[in-house]
């Protein structure tokens, strides 16, 4: 009935009505005229003032509380009784938590027994790495498995018996990483020795040296199993070189020993023919017939003949122990040399010290049976140094090798541990991401042509800028490593013909 909304207007018109209505002033008569005008219930002696001082002195501690506390202003403002209940209800409860847990659940005291066989097999799956030297760590932890097992496992026992076990857990795990890093310190030690004392063996140099960085943290499986391999590889060929080496000395000083026999004999013969030849000599002063003189000729001359022969064979005997001697020279080079690439170089390119591509069918193989059984992302990238032929032309092939040098350093700087870094062919490498989805594997080679742009490569004076398109390729689980190589090698091809400088996913 009434639009009025400004209580001074509302006030105006109720003493006008209570005029109208020849009713007298009363709070009373008042207060209903006025609550009839505002469109308010008539509740008797609505105590608005009290209210809003208890509103205005209650704090809310939450959001929850905050919308409470404008309800109850609200309801205040309508003369809502219920909506004043309402309000600080909601307000009391809002204040227990941000989400009240329902009146009716109990605090549990026992261990669900799901979360109770799941923490028992996490921490049966902790006790190899206590190692067997901490017997009571082992048996703490046993125990606390034997409990997790049984029907209900009390909340309150578990949390005391976890307690402890992680204190004990933690001082063992610092004292094994003691351990590893005094055993590691050790064999630095060591290995450094053997190499001091043995400075002249160039065999043991690359193996030192690898060792050495195989050891050095941040340790990784994979560089141990490198390391581990080509170890195996320098010990089978040393073995072998070992071997050959023994016989061929046997063999040559059997022919030593059978050439000084011979010559022995020479020396004999030799002493033979001197005194046959002497005795002639005399003879031939009492000869006193030409039939006298020939039976003496015939005689020197055949004792000439048959040292002639001898020395004869003796010379063959000779040239052919000097043939043998060369050959076993040059097969105990071969070994050598083999032995040398082998000690430092057999999985690894000379020239970069990148994984040549035996090194890099291995790696591919290891990293691919990894994928597999970790169910985790291979990428693998396929990189060509751009416009390679000009820069060899323009500048010399020993400058192309410092590039190539450049490239295989930066690209080492710039990925991670477990990636590896191979040379596939003259100017193209390969790197393995393990762990890495495509569009990772294109940020990571994208990045690094970005440092190769960074790290200038000098030739003399000159600054060269090397730049390499690049494919991308994540290896799906049933793809062969050469598969996914050739589409890296598709999407390179497509970076190439797009205008070089660029990754590709494939
Ligand atoms: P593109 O940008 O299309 O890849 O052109 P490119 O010139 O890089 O490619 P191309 O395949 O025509 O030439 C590669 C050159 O790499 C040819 C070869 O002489 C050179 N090369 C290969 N291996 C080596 C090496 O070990 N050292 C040096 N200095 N050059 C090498
Ligand atoms: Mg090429
Ligand atoms: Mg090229």
């Amino acid at each position: 009935m009434s639009e009025l909304k400004n209580p001074t207007d509302i006030a105006r018109e109720t003493l006008r009505r209570l005029t109208v209505r020849h009713l007298p002033p009363t709070p009373a008569n008042y207060q209903a005229c006025y609550n009839e005008i505002a469109n308010l219930p008539n509740i008797p002696q609505f105590p608005d003032a009290s209210l809003r001082q208890l509103a205005s002195s209650l704090v809310a501690h939450n959001k929850r509380q905050e919308s409470q506390l404008d309800l109850l202003g609200a309801a205040i403002g309508q003369r809502s009784w219920q909506g004043v209940t309402d309000a600080l209800i909601g307000f009391a409860q809002g204040g227990a938590s941000e989400a009240p847990a329902p009146a009716s659940t109990a605090v549990p005291t026992v261990l669900p027994p799901a979360s109770a066989l799941a923490l028992a097999r996490f921490i049966e799956a902790l006790l190899p790495s206590f190692g067997s030297d901490n017997p009571r760590a082992l048996a703490m932890a046993a125990d606390l498995v034997t409990m997790l097992k049984q029907p209900q496992v009390e909340i309150v026992a578990i949390q005391a018996a976890l307690g402890t076990l992680t204190h004990h857990v933690r001082s063992v795990l610092e004292e094994q990483l003691e351990v590893r890093d005094s055993l590691l310190a050790l064999l630095h030690l060591l290995i450094e020795n053997v190499g001091e004392l043995s400075e002249d063996d160039r065999w043991l140099k690359g193996q030192i040296d690898g060792l050495l960085a195989s050891i050095t943290p941040p340790l990784t499986l994979r560089h141990l199993d490198e390391m581990e391999r080509r170890m195996r590889d320098v010990i089978e060929k040393q073995a072998r070189a070992k071997v050959r080496s023994v016989a061929a000395q046997q063999e040559l000083r059997h022919m030593l020993a059978e050439f000084v026999e011979s010559l022995a004999l020479i020396n004999q013969s030799s002493s033979e023919f001197e005194a046959k030849i002497e005795e002639s000599a005399r003879n031939i002063e009492k000869v006193t017939s030409a039939d006298e003189l020939k039976v003496l000729l015939d005689g020197v001359l055949s004792a000439t003949h048959a040292m002639v022969e001898e020395s004869a064979s003796s010379r063959t005997q000779l040239k052919s122990l000097q043939t043998k001697v060369e050959a076993t020279e040059a097969e105990l080079l071969q070994l050598h040399q083999e032995l040398d690439s082998a000690s430092a170089l057999a999985r690894h390119d000379p020239l970069t010290d990148a994984l040549n591509r035996k090194g890099l069918d291995e790696a591919l193989l290891r990293e691919i049976s990894s994928m597999r059984r970790k169910e985790t992302p291979l990428s693998v990238s396929l990189l060509d140094i751009d416009n390679f032929k000009k820069l060899n032309d323009s500048l010399g092939h020993d400058v192309g090798d410092g590039a190539l040098i450049h490239l295989a350093d930066v690209a080492r700087r710039h990925i991670r541990p477990s990636d590896t870094l191979a040379r596939y062919g003259g100017e193209e490498f390969v790197i393995l991401m393990p762990d890495t989805v495509l569009g990772d594997g294109i940020e990571v080679i994208t990045r690094l042509q970005r440092e190769l742009t960074k790290a200038i490569f000098m030739a003399g004076s000159d600054r060269v800028l090397i730049t390499f398109s690049a494919g991308v390729a994540q290896v799906e689980p049933e793809e062969s490593g050469g598969d996914a190589l050739r589409r890296a090698d598709q999407a390179m091809y497509l970076a190439k013909r797009a205008g070089k400088n660029r990754v590709m996913g494939g």
